[in-house]
């Protein structure tokens, strides 16, 4: 694991202050780069997963919310065939002809965009006939933090070729859109909950989703009345999703599904958890018990949101954190300290969010202590010799979306 290169520099900063610069600059970085003048701007929120982890791929319940940390594109109708892209990120325009779009023939960062413009075709595009563009983007989601630098990408990108080609695909659609670019072209086995907050959030609500269905309902977080924020805790600690940890995960399920004779762990609870004590061994057991009593947790979050707002929602963060840690095993130390300090320092709930194995925390906590959480934990990361962590604050944004 090393040190991820997030954009650091907008770390402690409401994004909302600058997006419009962020999408001044993006026209003019396409101008610069293309000679011409984008026809139009488009934006893709990354997310932070409120509760449910490892859940999405098990056909479960995930409850993330989309933040105003966006990735921001301007794109530019070609007259041939040529898809160029080129980020902020990296040097050079990367381009391919549209006959010769096909998973292993898009490579590195590109994988995502030109994933994209490929897995549109899978979903009824006819890829033989559209025209080429130029894309150019740039991004205030920390990457490889767990905030989905990744569905940034592919929900801005999807939704502008979906405008530009004129394919009228809906948002869930352009949601599975961007899972198959992620899986075939970029080779990341992810769920579908990342691309669904990214595409489907609104501001100040969470996206509870069925993943067995993609039904979807829009819950009110309520944050601001009851003085709360959400802060994230970057170890800047970067996870590698394509590999290890999050496919034996996977796999460890799948194991467990099919012991217990089921297509998915969707179709068990917390009820069959005695009987999967004695059809399995421990590693797969306790895999197999954090999916079942997360998918709970989200379903008791829900209702406690509906019922008594987010200051009573606590214990199922932390519930959740020790799941992760204890059975699922993904989490870290740099994580285990990250919601250990928090607690300690006024948070009344904080787990571990994303994939694992690095990444960020989250914590629950009332606005006012927001600056003794962060002199906390700078100063507990220092005691032990850990990289310095990032803490801000992130607000639930609308999805993707058309810049003006
Ligand atoms: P996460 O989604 O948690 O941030 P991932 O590993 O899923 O981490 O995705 C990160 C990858 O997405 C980066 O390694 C890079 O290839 C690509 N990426 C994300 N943001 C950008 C960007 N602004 N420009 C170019 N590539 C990006
Ligand atoms: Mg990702």
């Amino acid at each position: 694991m090393n040190q991820h290169a997030s954009n650091q520099s907008a770390s402690n900063q409401p994004a909302s202050n600058h997006s419009s610069d962020i999408r001044d600059e993006v026209r003019a970085g396409f101008a610069a780069l293309y000679g011409y003048q984008p026809t139009s701007t488009w934006s893709g929120p990354g997310r932070v997963n409120l509760i449910g982890e490892h859940t999405d791929y098990n056909e479960g319940f995930v409850l993330p919310f989309a933040i105003n940390r966006r990735t921001v594109l301007a794109i530019g109708l070609r007259d041939d065939r040529m898809a160029r892209v080129s980020s902020s990120f990296a040097d050079g325009i990367v381009e391919i002809d549209l006959d010769d779009l096909a998973p292993e023939n898009v490579h590195d960062w590109s994988a995502y965009p030109l994933g994209v413009a490929w897995a549109l075709g899978q979903y009824g595009a006819d890829l033989s006939t559209v025209t080429g563009f130029d894309i150019y983007l740039d991004s205030d989601v920390p990457v490889g933090a767990g905030l989905s630098s990744s569905a940034a990408i592919e929900s801005a990108v999807a939704l502008a070729l979906d405008n530009v080609w004129d394919l009228g695909l809906d948002r869930r659609t352009l949601a599975k859109v961007g899972q198959l670019a992620e899986n075939k072209a970029v080779g990341a086995p992810t769920g579908i909950m990342d691309q669904s907050a990214s595409l489907l959030g609104q501001k100040d609500s969470a996206v509870f989703l069925d993943c067995r269905n993609l039904d979807s309902e829009i819950i009110e977080l309520g944050l601001e009345a009851a003085g709360l924020v959400i802060a994230v805790i970057d170890t800047g600690v970067s996870h590698a999703h394509a590999t290890g940890g999050y496919a034996e995960r996977r796999a460890s399920c799948e194991l467990g599904a099919s012991l217990l004779g089921v297509n998915s762990l969707r179709e068990v609870s917390v009820g069959d958890l005695p009987r999967a004590r004695e059809l399995l061994d421990d590693v797969t057991f306790r895999r197999v018990r954090h999916v079942i009593t997360e998918n709970q947790r989200v379903l008791d979050t829900v209702r406690t949101l509906r019922e008594s707002g987010p200051t009573a929602i606590g214990d199922l963060l932390d519930a959740s954190h020790r799941s992760m840690r204890d059975d699922f095993e993904i989490s870290i130390a740099e994580l285990d300290l990250a919601v250990e300090t928090a607690l300690e320092n006024g948070a009344i709930g904080a787990r571990m969010t994303g994939g694992g194995f690095g990444g960020a925390a989250i914590a629950l906590i009332p606005a006012e202590s927001l600056s003794r959480l962060q002199v906390a934990i700078d100063g507990a990361f220092a005691e032990h010799g850990y990289g310095a962590p990032s803490t801000f604050v992130v607000n639930a944004a609308p999805g993707a979306s058309r810049e003006p």
